[in-house]
């Protein structure tokens, strides 16, 4: 199914109806709502959104939302609880899972706080492009502003440094990531910690690397 960006899956307190299993989208788990919202988790082809507390209370523990659109699957609550239950590979996927978000939340308190928005910025676009594998992203200034609690204006003079420095561009309403490599130097440190957690825990995105791949061999083909 498609997923557009910015619908709005649970608010914290819902009784999860759906769980979703992002293919290409980006999904955001989120304390707080509006202006006042600060990503917790991004949860691309690796994960699941809802999965957990499906399995648990079934009342969700954040909002929920689509940060990047693209295609997704989704599955009733009952039926992953059903299957956590008497799939003991399902059920370790579940625990695995729950691991990777509570370090992520973990880990956006302390980058809330200890690094700059220009690194936040450079993180979480990296970070997308990882675990989405698109690459141009369709993300606005207003989406980077809403997912890491920063002032628009901030996102816009960050923005602007990066153009200027070639690392990004815009085309036709899509960021593109012109210089991974820099981008990645310019990121804080919780990029390489979210992937090595990925690492540790055993959950990289499905997706990602085909997506890459096969961006990268059309770019071969063109040029
Ligand atoms: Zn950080």
């Amino acid at each position: 199914m498609e997923l557009k960006a910015k619908s709005d899956l649970y608010r914290d307190g819902d009784v999860v109806d759906w769980v979703y299993f992002p293919k290409t989208c980006l999904l955001s788990l989120i304390a707080g709502w509006n202006a006042r919202g600060v990503e917790t988790s991004m949860v691309g082809s690796e994960g699941a959104a809802g999965l957990v507390e499906a399995c648990g209370s079934r009342k969700s523990r954040s909002n929920a939302l689509v940060r990047v659109g693209g295609q997704a699957w989704r599955a009733p609550p009952d039926l992953c609880r059903d299957l956590a239950l008497t799939d003991s590979d399902f059920a370790a996927a579940v625990l695995k899972l729950a691991e990777l978000q509570l370090a992520e939340a973990r880990r956006a308190g302390y980058c809330q706080t200890r690094h700059t928005a220009p690194q936040r910025i450079a993180r979480w676009l990296a970070e997308s492009i990882e675990r989405s594998g698109l690459n141009p992203l369709p993300v606005t200034q207003d989406t980077i502003a809403a997912t890491l609690g920063l002032a628009r204006t901030s996102v816009t003079m960050h923005a602007l440094e990066l153009q200027r420095q070639a690392v990004i561009r815009y085309r036709r309403g899509y960021l593109e990531i012109a210089d991974p490599e820099r981008l990645g130097k310019l990121s804080c440190d919780c990029r390489a910690y979210a992937a090595r957690q990925r690492s540790d825990i055993g959950l990289e995105p499905a997706t990602a690397k085909d997506n890459l791949d096969l961006q990268r061999r059309k770019a071969g083909a063109r040029g």
